[in-house]
């Protein structure tokens, strides 16, 4: 694609960074096939190709976010489908990244949607606040399709997505070494962040058990927290930006301490960013070497255990797991094979799921911003997946496992809670009603 920017323009190395990006896009619009929006709406500026116009001409006239562009960028998943597509490589992520940002930057939004948007980024970020703002859902939660009805949809997303049991007691999860049973094979950071283990304590859990048994030490490093992914895709950079350093200070203090082998992610949104920690600290000198560092060891949780040679002594039961592959996992990753050849080891039936590439409409904030495409994509996500007549579901993805469960009876386990169940951890607490599942026999690793 021809550009028209300025060497003035050029000289901001986020303008410099776009410009690289849209002049590699050729046009030929083989993205609009695998774009969610697309495929629901069916408009041009719903899809890759289309937004990618919008965003070089508000860029390179340097012009505030119109009403207009702000709809079609705020339509957009970011489920990198489009980069998975593309096949002149362009970086969609890093150019809509630098949109939103503009948008933010440029654009008044109506009182309300800046009010749930500030209220987002400060109780999604906070595990206290979260905690809190739970319960008051949990309460209110019989009141969504009153809320629903009265057109007030975005209320009615939230608390329909607030959990329905009360929350596990707040624990003390930082600054914690988890050793290695047997002899130590290596020693890995967990990420902990910020609501993921409100929502779902199990998941972490699973993971240092499974971790410990196979020999590896597991630290949740002092003063890591929330990663940023959720502020960064609301285009709240400045926040964004100083989470990341923070997680850079923590984890680089266990580096040059103990050492670490990896830093692993559970939730495979929040790995997307600490893997993209390098390009966003790029041009600070104080951290461009550290945060490019960090982002090398990070890795999601099922591509380390690929590397452990983890087995079941034998299948807890012959269950058929129909496994999601979420956005940030296969797009944003580009780790695909590693979560289902696992399970497959550990004596699951693996089935993948029809459509496999389209987003379940989870997407960060994005079922709660904009909940009537996100609930479209969550039933035609659910439709597919019950095709399959599976006996659970399989995520790497707690906000996936939260959107689908909305949506269907099956259960929907995380993926890592399967694999330390079959290796000699307790029943997912999801499948323990569930006909024929026993405890699992003993681990190897
Ligand atoms: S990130 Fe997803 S929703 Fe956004 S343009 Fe790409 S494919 Fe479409
Ligand atoms: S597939 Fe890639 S090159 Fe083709 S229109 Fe889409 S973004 Fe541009």
């Amino acid at each position: 694609m021809q550009t028209n920017f300025s060497l003035a323009q050029l000289a901001d190395p986020q303008t410099y960074a776009s410009e690289k990006i849209l002049r590699a896009c050729v046009h030929c619009g083989f993205c609009t096939a695998t774009c969610p929006t697309y495929v629901l709406l069916g408009d041009e500026l719903d899809s890759p190709r289309g937004r990618i116009y919008l965003i070089k001409d508000m860029l390179e006239h340097e012009q505030p976010a119109t009403r207009e562009v702000v709809k079609h960028i705020d339509r957009c998943l970011s489920c990198l489908a489009c980069m998975t597509t593309c096949p002149s490589g362009v970086h969609y992520m890093h150019l809509v990244d630098h949109a939103r940002e503009h948008i933010e930057k440029t654009y008044k939004r109506p009182l309300f949607d800046r009010a749930i948007r500030a209220m987002l980024a400060r109780v999604l970020t906070d595990p206290a606040l979260f905690r809190l703002a739970a319960v008051a859902g949990w309460v209110a939660k019989p009141l969504a399709p009153l809320l629903r009805a009265l057109g007030l949809k975005r209320m009615a997303a939230m608390l329909a997505l607030t959990p329905g049991r009360r929350l596990a007691p707040p624990a003390e999860r930082t600054g914690k070494v988890h050793a290695a049973q047997g002899p130590r094979r290596g020693r890995v950071a967990l990420l902990s962040g910020c609501i993921g283990p409100e929502l779902s304590p199990s998941t972490n859990e699973a993971t240092i058990r499974l971790l410990n048994r196979t020999g590896i030490e597991v630290v949740v490093a002092a003063g890591e927290a929330c990663c940023g992914s959720l502020v960064h895709h609301m285009g709240r950079e400045q926040q964004a930006l100083a989470m990341a350093r923070n997680n850079i200070d923590a984890w680089t203090r266990e580096l040059e301490g103990a050492g670490l082998d990896a830093i692993l992610i559970t939730v495979s949104g929040c790995g997307t960013a600490v893997k993209d920690y390098g390009f966003m600290l790029r041009t600070d000198p104080a951290y461009a070497v550290k945060a490019a560092r960090i982002a090398a060891l990070a890795k999601d949780v099922s591509e380390y255990l690929a590397t452990l040679n983890i087995q079941a002594a034998a299948p807890p039961a012959r269950l058929t797991v129909a496994y999601h592959a979420a956005c940030s996992l296969q797009h944003g990753q580009k780790v695909a094979r590693e979560p289902k050849e696992l399970l497959s080891k550990c004596g699951f039936v693996v089935k993948d799921v029809p459509e496999g590439h389209l987003c379940c409409g989870s997407a960060g904030t994005y079922n709660i911003l904009q909940p009537d495409l996100a609930e479209r994509l969550r039933d035609r996500k659910v439709a597919n997946i019950e095709k399959l007549q599976p006996d659970v579901i399989a995520a790497g993805n707690i906000g996936c496992i939260t959107q689908i469960a909305a949506g269907t009876a099956i259960p929907v386990v995380h993926t890592v809670e399967l694999l330390d169940w079959a290796t000699g951890g307790p029943v997912p607490e999801q499948l323990a009603d569930l006909a024929g599942v026993e405890p699992a026999a003993a681990a190897t690793g």
